[in-house]
C-alpha cells in the first residue's frame, strides 16, 4: 500500500512537472528543446527527484565569484534555473563586470559586489551580509584556498573547477585542498572540488562508466579537442596565465602505480574525434588523472590528450623561448612586473572570443576493461558547438562546457544529492542525476561500445 502510494505519487509529480514544463517559458528557462522531455529514463529519475527534493528544500543562494567567460556562463545557467537557485550574486575582483554580466542577463534576482577573493577577511564580510547557501569558486586557481577558509568560517558549502596551485609554483596538485577534509566534514559543509568539463564531466563520466558498464576499469584515455576557429592569431579559450603554466609543463600519464614524466608535448598521435575527423593530439597532465586513479583503483593506466594546432604551439614556443611566459617578477621601468601577467594584459581576452568563433569542442572519455568477465571497450563524450555557446550565453564554447558543469555541481549540492560533510571530487557522487542534468542543461552526451579506441 504505502509502495503504491510512493509510486503514484511520483507519476503525480512527474506528470505535473511535465504539464508546466510544456509551457514555453519554462522550457526556455530549462534551456531544453520539447523533443528531450521524455527521452530517458535518468531523466526521469532526475526531474522526479527535483520536483519532490523542491518541496523539502528552501534552495538556495547561490554566490558566483569571478565574472570572466566562465562566471558569466555560470550566471546564465543558475539565472535559468530559478526554481533551484533562487537568489543570485556574483562577484568579482572588478565590479563593473558584474554588473555588466547581470544586465545582459537581464533578470533582478542577480546582485552584485566587489570583492578581493585573496583577501579572508573581504570574503568573510561579504559571505555574512549576502548568507549563501554555496559558494561558486570560479575565479582563478589562486584564490582556491582563502574562500576555502571564509566558507569554513562562516557555514558555507563550496565547489570550483580547478584546483589550487601556488601563484609562484607552476604546480597543481589536490593534497592542499584535500587537506581541509576534516574541517569540512566538522562542520557538516561540502567541498565539491574540479566541477568544470575536464575536470568535472571526465570524471563524472568515468563513474557512469564503473557504474553501469564495467566491473573493473583498466585503461582510462581522456581526450579533449577544440577543433573550433576564433579567427585570432593567437588566443587561449580560458585565463591565459592560467592556461599557459598549464599546457607547457612536462606530460605525465599513471601507469601500473606509478606516475611517467614525460617532455612537454613529446607524445603525439592523431585521434579521430566524432563528426570533427582526425587531429593531432598531445599527451599532458591534467588534474583529474590525479583524483581518478586514487578513487578508481583498478586503472591500470591513464592518460589525457589535449589537440593543438601547429601555430599555436609555434607561439607557445615562442613566448617560452622569449622569456614571456616566465612567473617570477623582473624589474622594468623601476617597476616589478610578472611578464605572464603581462602578456594575459595584451592578449584577446577568452570572454571576448565567442562573436566570430566558428566550430565546436569534442570532449570525452575512452575506457577499457572488464564486463561479466568479457574484455569491452566504451566511448563517451559531448561535442559542443562555439556559435550555440555564444548564442545562448555570449560566449565561447570552452566557457561554456566548463560553466554549465559548475551550475549543475552546485544544483546537486543544493537538493540534498551530492551533500556529504567533507571534501569530494565529482567521481565520488551518484553520477546519475548529474548525467540526466547535462542532457537538460545544453551538454547531452553519447555512448559508444566496443568500437577502437585508436589508443
Ligand atoms: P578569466 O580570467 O576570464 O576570469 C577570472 C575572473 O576571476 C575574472 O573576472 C577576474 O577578475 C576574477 N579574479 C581574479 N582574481 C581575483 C581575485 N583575487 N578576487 C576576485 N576576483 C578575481 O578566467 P576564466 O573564466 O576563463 O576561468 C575561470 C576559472 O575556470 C579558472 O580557474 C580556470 O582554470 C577554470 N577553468 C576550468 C575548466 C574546467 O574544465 N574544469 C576549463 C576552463 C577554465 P578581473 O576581471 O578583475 O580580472
Amino acid at each position: 500500500m504505502q509502495f503504491a502510494g510512493k509510486i503514484s505519487l511520483l507519476v503525480l509529480s512527474f506528470s505535473q512537472l511535465a504539464l508546466s514544463l510544456r509551457k514555453r517559458e519554462d522550457r526556455l528557462r530549462f534551456g531544453i528543446k520539447k523533443s528531450k522531455l521524455f527521452c530517458s529514463p535518468l531523466n526521469l529519475h532526475y526531474l522526479c527527484t527535483t520536483k519532490i527534493l523542491r518541496r523539502n528544500r528552501n534552495m538556495g543562494r547561490v554566490l558566483i565569484i569571478g565574472a570572466g567567460g566562465v562566471g558569466t556562463v555560470v550566471a546564465f545557467k543558475v539565472a535559468q534555473n530559478p526554481d533551484v537557485f533562487t537568489d543570485i550574486m556574483l562577484a568579482s575582483r572588478t565590479k563593473s563586470k558584474c554588473d555588466a554580466i547581470a544586465k545582459t542577463i537581464g533578470v533582478n534576482r542577480i546582485s552584485t559586489a566587489q570583492v578581493d577573493a585573496d583577501n579572508k577577511e573581504e570574503l568573510v564580510a561579504l559571505f555574512n551580509s549576502f548568507k549563501p547557501d554555496i559558494v561558486i569558486n570560479v575565479a582563478l586557481p589562486y584564490q582556491d584556498l582563502t574562500i576555502m577558509d571564509a566558507c569554513l568560517e562562516c557555514g558555507v558549502d563550496y565547489m570550483d573547477t580547478a584546483n589550487y596551485e601556488p601563484l609562484d609554483e607552476a604546480k597543481f596538485e589536490y593534497k592542499w585542498q584535500w587537506a581541509y577534509q576534516e574541517r569540512f566534514k566538522a562542520e557538516g559543509l561540502t567541498a565539491l572540488l574540479g566541477c568544470g568539463f575536464d575536470p568535472g564531466v571526465t570524471g563524472v563520466y568515468t563513474a557512469y562508466a564503473a557504474k553501469h558498464h564495467f566491473d573493473e576499469i583498466h585503461y582510462l584515455d581522456i581526450v579533449d579537442c577544440n577543433a573550433g576557429d576564433h579567427g585570432k592569431a593567437f588566443a587561449t579559450n580560458f585565463n591565459p596565465e592560467i592556461n599557459i603554466r598549464e599546457v607547457t609543463q612536462k606530460g605525465k600519464y599513471w601507469e601500473n602505480g606509478q606516475w611517467v614524466m614525460t617532455e612537454p608535448h613529446e607524445i603525439h598521435q592523431p585521434i579521430t574525434y566524432p563528426g570533427i575527423g582526425p587531429k593531432e593530439s598531445y599527451l599532458i597532465y591534467h588534474e583529474e588523472l590525479e583524483s581518478l586513479v586514487k578513487n578508481f583503483p583498478t586503472i591500470k593506466r591513464a592518460r589525457f590528450w589535449m589537440t593543438f594546432g601547429q601555430e599555436y604551439l609555434t607561439h607557445l614556443r615562442v613566448i617560452q623561448n622569449i622569456g614571456m611566459a616566465r612567473i617570477d617578477p623582473v624589474m622594468y621601468n623601476g617597476v616589478e612586473i610578472v611578464p605572464i601577467q603581462f602578456l594575459k594584459a595584451v592578449l584577446p581576452n577568452p570572454g571576448d572570443l565567442g562573436e566570430n568563433y566558428t566550430g565546436e569542442t569534442s570532449i570525452g572519455c575512452r575506457i577499457s576493461g572488464i564486463k561479466d568477465g568479457k574484455e569491452r571497450t566504451y566511448y563517451i563524450y559531448n561535442n559542443c558547438s562555439h556559435e550555440d555557446a555564444y548564442k545562448e550565453t555570449g560566449m565561447q564554447a570552452v566557457s561554456y562546457t566548463t560553466g554549465v558543469p559548475a551550475a549543475i555541481g552546485a544544483m546537486m549540492v543544493l537538493k540534498g544529492l551530492w551533500k556529504k560533510p567533507g571534501v569530494f571530487n565529482v567521481e565520488q557522487f551518484d553520477p546519475d542525476p548529474f548525467m540526466a542534468a547535462l542532457n537538460l542543461q545544453g551538454l547531452p552526451w553519447h555512448e559508444q561500445f566496443n568500437i577502437d579506441l585508436e589508443l
